[in-house]
């Protein structure tokens, strides 16, 4: 698999970062032509953990990537968006609710990866948030919503959607906790 160089069109590969990167660096895409570095920066997601009584509302993913996974609402943040107006779309979208005050817990790198193209880095942030009314209606990417009790979640044999999950439950556990 290959994109088209930006500068001079030559179909560019991925290449392992060079000696001294970051650890969380990607492949790089370098032209070998023109050496044009085509840049690969992380995309920003976010989400809500809403807690009620000692659980935390969790959804099982509807649609690959990660299909019937858990995973936390949540999602790619829009050209424009502000991150905190982000985790609440993808909040209200993905099972109706609304949520009042956010407080930030943290974030984490991760990558997405997608067939055909490889993976890209992603920076994930999370918010606390406590739940004030509604019943979750699952929708959008999500198949099903259910609270999970926080000292449980991560750590019940579930397959999580994402490789960063246990740091985030490890992250809410000390927030609920203060
Ligand atoms: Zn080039």
């Amino acid at each position: 698999m290959s994109v088209p160089c930006a500068r001079c069109g030559r179909p560019v590969r991925r290449t392992p970062a060079p000696e001294g990167a970051e650890p969380n660096a990607p492949p790089q895409l370098r032209c070998p032509r023109c050496r044009y570095l085509i840049y690969d920066y992380p995309r920003l997601a976010a989400g809500v953990l809403v807690v009620r009584r000692g659980t935390v509302l969790l959804l099982r993913r509807a649609s690959e990537p990660r299909r019937g996974c858990l995973d936390i609402p949540g999602g790619f943040l829009d050209a424009g968006e502000s991150i905190e107006g982000c985790a609440r779309r993808e909040l209200r979208e993905e099972t109706g609710l609304a949520v009042g005050a956010l407080r930030a817990i943290g974030h984490f790198w991760d990558r997405y990866y997608l067939r055909g193209f490889g993976f890209f880095p992603t920076m994930n942030f999370y918010y606390l948030a406590r739940w004030r009314s509604g019943v979750p209606v699952a929708a959008d990417d999500a198949a099903s919503a259910e609270w999970v009790p926080i000292a449980r979640a991560g750590r019940t044999g579930v397959r999580l959607a994402w490789a960063h999950m246990p740091a985030v439950f490890r992250a809410l556990r000390g927030a609920v906790a203060r």
